[in-house]
């Protein structure tokens, strides 16, 4: 039998490697922000009183101001052009690709993609790869 330090050493060992598997294996940073540019962002009304207090707005302003009714959604995230997506949610920064408000952001945004795993970063890392060009931005319609 294995000394007990020994035996709780590689317990440890095999917690850290667990949790390096485990953890996620895609980079937002590292991603020109595809997700979103989803067609829908679809926002509960709890999310648009977090936009409201966010920029010092009631409910019904925010609602006017960044919601729309659009694909059976009551509030839907209004959107605005983008280079490379074609549309893009309103609060995207499309220079930096990065989210202006990301501690007002909605639940959906603080989910997704709800795995371990994200599909458009995989398609996007095998295309940068593919066309040895790290800064490659793979292409989907979202107009
Ligand atoms: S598409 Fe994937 S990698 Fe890109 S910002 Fe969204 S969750 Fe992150
Ligand atoms: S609120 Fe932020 S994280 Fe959510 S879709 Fe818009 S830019 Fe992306």
């Amino acid at each position: 039998m294995l000394p007990r330090t020994i035996i709780m050493g590689w317990s440890l060992i095999d917690e850290l490697t667990r949790d390096f598997v485990m953890s996620n294996r895609y980079n937002c940073l590292n991603c020109p922000g595809y997700c979103c540019s989803y067609p829908l962002i679809a926002l509960e009304k709890r999310d648009v009183e977090r936009l409201g207090k966010h920029h010092g707005m009631s409910f019904e302003e925010a609602k006017v101001a960044f919601t729309e009714e659009a694909h059976g959604r009551k509030y839907a995230m209004r959107r605005k052009k983008d280079p490379h997506y074609g549309k893009i949610c309103q609060f995207f920064d499309t220079v930096k690709r990065c989210c202006t408000i990301y501690t007002a952001r909605p639940k959906v945004c603080r989910a997704y993609p709800n795995t371990q795993r994200c599909g458009y970063y995989e398609f996007l890392q095998f295309e940068r790869r593919a066309q040895e060009d790290p800064e490659f931005v793979a292409l989907t319609d979202h107009r």
